[in-house]
This record gives structure tokens, C-alpha cells and sequence, in this order.
């Protein structure tokens, strides 16, 4: 029995995409425009992840041990699936990886444990970045209460995620221009991000324009506090033939949440009793949910998990709990407590 969400909105019959998505139509079987945008390039998916593999398995034997620090900078957040990737790019590639948490003052305390057991386990070394709690409050407080990102960007995730993973991607990438490092690993889902950027060489260009686009997002005067978690202006020119290779090898690998979960297990890892259920890691999450909810009639994983669900890595079933079960009252609580609202 598949269980319809309780506030009976319409959703595809295949993706979970909601009426309330903007730019969704249906056709006669109630089948998102989505959905058949995507039927072409889905039955190619096979052969394109196994393209995607051969490539990463290229890339590897071409810059592995030949830089002097490491051969990755991995952005870790103790959560499945980056702990999925750590073990992968670890034990397939037996990389040299530095593993860094960005610490956003919500990461569980389950997360904390997973992340020593991981990179102990991996033999991996680990570093935090911690900014300090007025500015991170101000940043939450600030997204939780406004959109301030392009409504594109917020198809995909909440402007609170948007501004904490925005940190993320600088801090990494900044970490990986000043000791020489030339890969950067994610773990996003394969539904979070797609294959055609699963593995991509940084352009200095590039990423100046959507560090820049980020900034302006904050007000001026949080933007200037935030200074120095962005990239500066001084190594676009400095680092300029050095910037790494991005790769997110989740895009292109099996993905069983089940079967990576048990793995997981096996090293260590303990699925936390203490989030939601779309993060393994992350006590803001819940809150930052229901205000994009509030704001927009759409949960802001929709279109992740539709993805995961139309690529066959997730049941519809699964989807549906997931999307569509009312967010844990004791977290949002928790989370609105701390940031004074
Ligand atoms: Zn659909």
C-alpha cells in the first residue's frame, strides 16, 4: 500500500513532485513533465555511470601521490553518504585524504562520535572549521526568516542549507589551493547533484562569479564579517593553473541507502536517533525544512529524493515517508530555541 501524504496535494505517479513545485505540469497519467523530460537520458544511465567510473579511475592514476600533501580534500559531515564516499575514494583508490568538517554549531552529537569513528577506522586525518556562534547565528537567523538566494537555487535546497553548504564549498576549496591539493570529493547523493558535474575541473572564472553571487546574497554588512570564509580575490590569481578537480563519485556508483547504512555499520557508524528523516547529521535541519515549507508549499529535498526515485535508487514508498511526513516538532523546537525565534 502506498501511503498518499495526509494533506492530499497532487504528486506524479511516478517522482513524488508535488502541484506545488514551480513549473510542474502532468500529463494524462499524471506524470510530471519531469519525469519525461528525463525518460531519454535515464535508459543511457548505465552506460553513462560506468563512463563516469572509467574516468574517475583515469583522473586517480594521474594525480595520486603526486602532490605533497594530499591527494583530497574530502568536505565530511559524518553524515551516510559522506561517510560513504570517504570509505570509497579510502579503500577502492587508497587515497591520501583530508577530511574536513565544517562545524555550523548544529552538528549532532552522534555525528561528532560517527566522525571520529569513521576517519579513525579509514585512518584518515580530520580538521573543523568552526566559525564562531554569533556569526553562525546570524547567518540562520537571517536565512530561516528570508529567502535572500535566487529562487532557482532554492528548487534545490533551503536558504539556510544554501548558505551553510556555500561555506562548505569555499572552506574546501580554499583548504585545497593553499596545500596544493587537486581534488575536492562531496558526498552528495546521486540525487542532489548530477552525473554531468560529477567529476569537473574548477575554473577560476567560475568560481569567482558564484562566490561573488553568494556574497551579495548576504546583507552588506554580515557579507563583510563573513570575509574571510570565502575564497580572496588575490587567489584566483595566485592559484590560477592549480584549482582542483571537484568529484562527487555517488553520482556514478551503486546506491542502496540500505545496503550503505549496514556498511557503514560494520566500521562503526551508528545511524543517529537524534535528526531527521533527510539528515544523518545536521540538528538545523528540521527547522530549516519547515520554514522553506511554510514559505514555498514544497520541501525543499522534493526534488532530491524525486530524482533518487525516478532513477530507481529509492523506492516511491521511501520517498513519500521521507518528503512528506510532518518535520520532528522537538527539533524544529530545539533548533528555533537556540537561534532566539
Ligand atoms: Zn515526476
Amino acid at each position: 500500500m502506498t501511503s498518499e501524504p495526509k494533506n492530499s496535494l497532487q504528486l506524479c505517479t511516478r517522482c513524488i513532485l508535488p502541484e506545488t513545485f514551480p513549473g510542474i505540469s502532468f500529463d494524462k497519467e499524471g506524470v510530471c513533465n519531469h519525469c519525461r523530460r528525463e525518460e531519454k537520458a535515464l535508459a543511457k544511465s548505465p552506460e553513462k555511470k560506468a563512463s563516469y567510473r572509467d574516468r574517475l579511475d583515469t583522473l586517480i592514476a594521474d594525480i595520486k601521490g603526486k602532490f605533497p600533501a594530499y591527494d583530497a580534500v574530502m568536505a565530511y559531515s559524518g553524515g551516510k553518504d559522506s561517510s560513504y564516499t570517504l570509505k570509497l575514494l579510502k579503500e577502492r583508490y587508497g587515497l591520501r585524504i583530508l577530511a574536513v568538517t565544517f562545524d555550523n554549531h548544529f552538528v549532532s552529537p552522534m555525528a561528532w562520535e560517527n566522525i571520529s569513528t569513521v576517519t579513525d577506522a579509514l585512518s584518515v586525518d580530520h580538521m573543523s572549521f568552526r566559525p564562531p556562534w554569533t556569526v553562525a547565528k546570524a547567518m540562520f537567523t537571517r536565512t530561516a526568516q528570508e529567502d535572500i538566494f535566487p529562487a532557482p537555487t532554492l528548487l534545490r535546497a533551503s536558504a539556510v542549507c544554501t548558505a551553510c553548504i556555500g561555506l562548505v564549498k569555499n572552506i574546501v576549496l580554499k583548504s585545497a589551493l593553499e596545500m596544493s591539493v587537486p581534488m575536492v570529493a562531496f558526498g552528495w547523493s546521486p540525487g542532489q547533484a548530477p552525473i554531468q558535474s560529477a567529476i569537473m575541473k574548477t575554473n577560476p572564472g567560475l568560481t569567482k562569479q558564484s562566490m561573488k553571487a553568494l556574497k551579495n546574497a548576504f546583507p552588506e554588512g554580515m557579507a563583510d564579517e563573513m570575509g574571510q570564509y570565502f575564497i580572496p580575490d588575490a587567489y584566483f590569481e595566485k592559484f590560477k593553473d592549480s584549482f582542483p578537480y571537484n568529484v562527487h563519485p555517488l553520482a556514478f556508483f551503486d546506491y542502496d541507502e540500505e545496503a550503505i547504512k549496514e556498511e557503514l555499520k560494520a566500521m562503526g557508524w551508528q545511524a543517529p536517533s537524534d535528526t531527521d528523516t533527510n539528515s544523518t547529521n545536521c540538528l538545523l535541519n528540521a527547522f530549516a525544512n519547515q520554514c522553506h515549507i511554510q514559505r514555498h508549499r514544497f520541501h525543499p529535498y522534493v526534488r532530491e529524493i524525486a530524482n533518487m526515485v525516478r532513477q530507481g535508487v529509492m523506492t516511491r514508498e521511501e520517498g513519500i515517508e521521507k518528503i512528506y511526513s510532518d518535520q520532528n516538532h522537538e527539533m524544529v523546537e530545539y533548533a528555533k530555541e537556540r537561534l532566539g525565534l
